[in-house]
Parts: structure tokens; C-alpha cells; sequence
């Protein structure tokens, strides 16, 4: 049996959905229990609390009150200092300029330490522990919204305002529709798995992305069209990538990234019609550094599992 204080608690909070895993506070093995629910959005009081109960319904589920798990790590989308614990600009949850004391809410209601961090950064540390280049990559989560983790020469580049990689805020689009933030034509505004929804309805039980690419590849030519002007944004955003910081490797994630090889194949293919005009973007073979996750991997919960370790002393962990 495992001593009590020998588990953690984490959650990969989604603009869509909410996957939750009670794991082990040291050494390897799957997750003992684990979700996966719709992201309740809205409000930042109805968020907590939602969290609140996520973390103690996996409590139960893995035979444990709250109060007796080592920590619980959280990655949740925005501007977040994981010093504090404070979110920001999670324009996808309903959190904007006023901040959301994360941390500290959830960790006063449990009794234990709660640590947040940006769900973008936790997944690149997810990733980088499970695949090579782990020094140097670059997660790139195409979800609700559009955001990049970046892992660089070993360390979480999160930014002096914590806002590194907010790439789904550059606008690409001088035409395209206003976004959350209050530019126009964002990235997320035309290339996450929302603007996806919009552009390809899915009312059949399938994610939009999963149902568009099943379609392109049936020789549907709307699909095609669509996919492929989604695959060229997202190309733009792994070239502002590449030029930006150069990763070893950059890789594609998010509920999009669920789509797998399709995917992949149709940003490949764009980014080598972009290099074809190009000697410089040839020379940096952007497509030969594209990668998807492994299968059955989780980054960003990866990622918040490690974090929760992190705050777990040392002692604890020792049987
Ligand atoms: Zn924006």
C-alpha cells in the first residue's frame, strides 16, 4: 500500500476540457486514477469551484481525502505566475485583467500546497520528458486557443510578464474577425480548433478537427480547401517559431493535435510549399523538426504531475 503522502494530484485545465490524474509522488508507473471532463466556463468563482470538486472527486476515486496528497500541480491557459499562483488573461475561461488568485484559493479550501502554471509551458516540460531534443523544443497547443510552451537549453522560458509564448495573439489576419483579446485577425482567431469549429460544424460526435480531416481525406474539396487553409496558419505559426528561437524541435499539441498523422502530414506539406519560395526557410527545414507526442501521452498532464512532484519534499517521497 502506498503511504498517503506519497501521491499527487493533477489538471490540464482546457478552454474545452478538464483531464485530472492522481499519480505517484516519485518514480515512474501510469496515473492511479484519472478524468477527463468538459471545461466549465465563465466565471472565475464557478472555475475554482468546479476545480475544487475535480481534484475531490480523484481523491475519492483513488481512496484518499484531499488533505493527504503531496501536492496539486495545475496548468491552466493565460498569463500565470506560477510564484503566486495568480492567472490572468485566460480570455477562453472567462478570466481577464482582474487576476485569479488560483493558488491561493484552491490551496486555503484544500490545506495543501497548490502550485499553477501556464498549460502551454507545463506541456513542453511534459513533452520534453518524453522525447528526445528534451533540452530544446517548443509545444505548440492548438486547442480552444492557440499557445506555444518553450523549453530552451533545458529551461522554461515563461517571460519577463509571463506572456512568452502567446503566439495566438499575433495578428496574421488584417481582415479576419476581432478576437478575444480585442485585436483582429489573431492567430487563434483563425488557426485553433474555435476557429476550426466555425469554419467546419461537426454534428456528428466527432471534435470538428477529427471530423474536417476525416472528410479532406474522403476527396471532399470544401474539406480540402479548409483544411488546407487551416494547415497554412499553422504552418505561419511554427515559421514565427523557427525564427523566433530556433527550437530543436517543435511539437504539435492541443485537442487539434488529437488529429495525429493527418495533421502533421498537412503542416509538413505547407511548410514545405512556404520553403519552396525560400532558400532560408529550406535551409531551416522546419518540416524535418515537426513532431507529434507520442501516442497515449499527455504533455501538459505530464507536465503537471511534475510540477506537483516538485512540491512535495524530498522526505516524503521515501519510503
Ligand atoms: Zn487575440
Amino acid at each position: 500500500v502506498t503511504p498517503l503522502e506519497h501521491l499527487v494530484a493533477a489538471l490540464d485545465v482546457g478552454g474545452t476540457t478538464t483531464r485530472g490524474v492522481i499519480a505517484r509522488a516519485a518514480g515512474p508507473g501510469p496515473p492511479l486514477v484519472s478524468t477527463r471532463a468538459p471545461t466549465v466556463t465563465g466565471e472565475a468563482d464557478v472555475l475554482v469551484d468546479v476545480l475544487g470538486g475535480t481534484v475531490s472527486a480523484l481523491a475519492s476515486a483513488a481512496g484518499v481525502e484531499i488533505g493527504e496528497l503531496g501536492a496539486v500541480g495545475i496548468g491552466i491557459p493565460g498569463i500565470v505566475d506560477p510564484v503566486s499562483g495568480r492567472v490572468r488573461h485566460a480570455v477562453n475561461l472567462g478570466v481577464g485583467d482582474a487576476p485569479l488568485y488560483l493558488a491561493d484559493r484552491l490551496g486555503a479550501s484544500f490545506g495543501i500546497p497548490v502550485v499553477v502554471d501556464n498549460d502551454a509551458n507545463l506541456a513542453a516540460l511534459g513533452a520534453a520528458a518524453v522525447l528526445d531534443h528534451s533540452d530544446d523544443l517548443a509545444y505548440l497547443s492548438i486547442g480552444t486557443g492557440v499557445a506555444v510552451g518553450l523549453v530552451l537549453d533545458g529551461r522554461i522560458r515563461r517571460g519577463w510578464r509571463g506572456a512568452a509564448g502567446e503566439i495566438g495573439h499575433l495578428p496574421v489576419d488584417p481582415d479576419g474577425p476581432v478576437c478575444r483579446c480585442g485585436q483582429r485577425g489573431c492567430l487563434e482567431a483563425v488557426a485553433s480548433g474555435a476557429a476550426l469549429a466555425r469554419q467546419w460544424p461537426a454534428d456528428d460526435g466527432l471534435s470538428p478537427a477529427t471530423a474536417l480531416f476525416a472528410a479532406a481525406a474522403a476527396g471532399s474539396a470544401p474539406a480540402i480547401a479548409v483544411r488546407d487553409r487551416f494547415a497554412g496558419h499553422v504552418a505561419q505559426a511554427v515559421a514565427v517559431i523557427g525564427l523566433a528561437v530556433d527550437p530543436a524541435l517543435v511539437v504539435l499539441g492541443g485537442g487539434v493535435g488529437e488529429v495525429g498523422a493527418p495533421l502533421l502530414a498537412a503542416v509538413r506539406a505547407a511548410l514545405r510549399a512556404r520553403a519552396g519560395g525560400s532558400p532560408l526557410l529550406a535551409d531551416l527545414d522546419l518540416a524535418g523538426r515537426l513532431a507529434l507526442a507520442p501516442d497515449g501521452v499527455a504533455p501538459g498532464l505530464v507536465g503537471a504531475v511534475e510540477l506537483a512532484r516538485s512540491r512535495v519534499p524530498a522526505a516524503a517521497t521515501e519510503r
